[in-house]
């Protein structure tokens, strides 16, 4: 798809200084060695003390589109990075949350909206940060918000009035381009793609 070529920063980008290679033991706090443990195929932090194999596996971002008559609710980064952005309402998934769970929670910690969960909406790899990223569709309850720390603002945009050169991320683009596309065949399906 054309939209996957535009640029942008993904949400993924904010742990590519985070996502560094481990350099300490979590058991114990002994430096580790990146090598590859017997019987398997990709090389881990090892601690040369203890033994302790830090496994590190992709992070799931998870979010919504939330709707209210013709017009989507969007929120004003009030964080790095992209701080001053506006992104759809999604966050890292937390243990214990099935994916419906933390995008629910997201919407409410980052917007103060209250809304009617839908289907899953889109799936994108975000595979150069150790990314996945799911959107679903959501009905707003009301449009009386009320933002958490995290966000400047949340309002509700028509098609036109999507900030398109001031969107925080790309996974954020390609899931609004989708879902107006969607809206103009009257046809709800799930976009799968890879983000490069
Ligand atoms: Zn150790």
């Amino acid at each position: 798809m054309s939209c996957i070529e535009q640029r942008g920063t993904t949400l993924g980008a904010m742990l590519l200084s985070q996502r560094t290679r481990i350099q300490h033991c979590r058991a114990c706090g002994t430096a580790v060695a990146y090598r590859v443990p017997p019987d398997d195929n990709r090389e881990r932090a090892i601690c040369g003390r203890c033994g302790h194999i830090q496994y590190e596996n992709p992070l799931n971002v998870v979010g919504t589109v939330p709707v209210w008559e013709d017009k989507v609710l969007l929120c004003r980064r009030n964080i790095e990075p992209r701080h001053g952005f506006w992104t759809l309402p999604a966050g890292f998934l937390e243990l214990g949350e099935t994916t419906a769970h933390g995008a629910l929670r997201e919407t409410d910690e980052e917007a103060g909206a209250l809304i009617e969960l839908g289907p899953l909406f889109s799936l994108l790899n975000v595979v150069q940060v150790g990314q996945v990223h799911l959107f679903y569709l959501a009905t707003l309850k009301s449009d009386v918000f009320h933002p958490g720390p995290e966000t400047i603002e949340a309002r509700l945009f028509a098609e036109h009035e999507i900030p398109w050169d001031e969107l925080a991320f790309r996974t954020v683009k390609v899931t609004l381009q989708h879902f107006f596309e969607c809206r103009r065949v009257g046809q709800f399906a799930l976009h799968c793609s890879d983000i490069g």
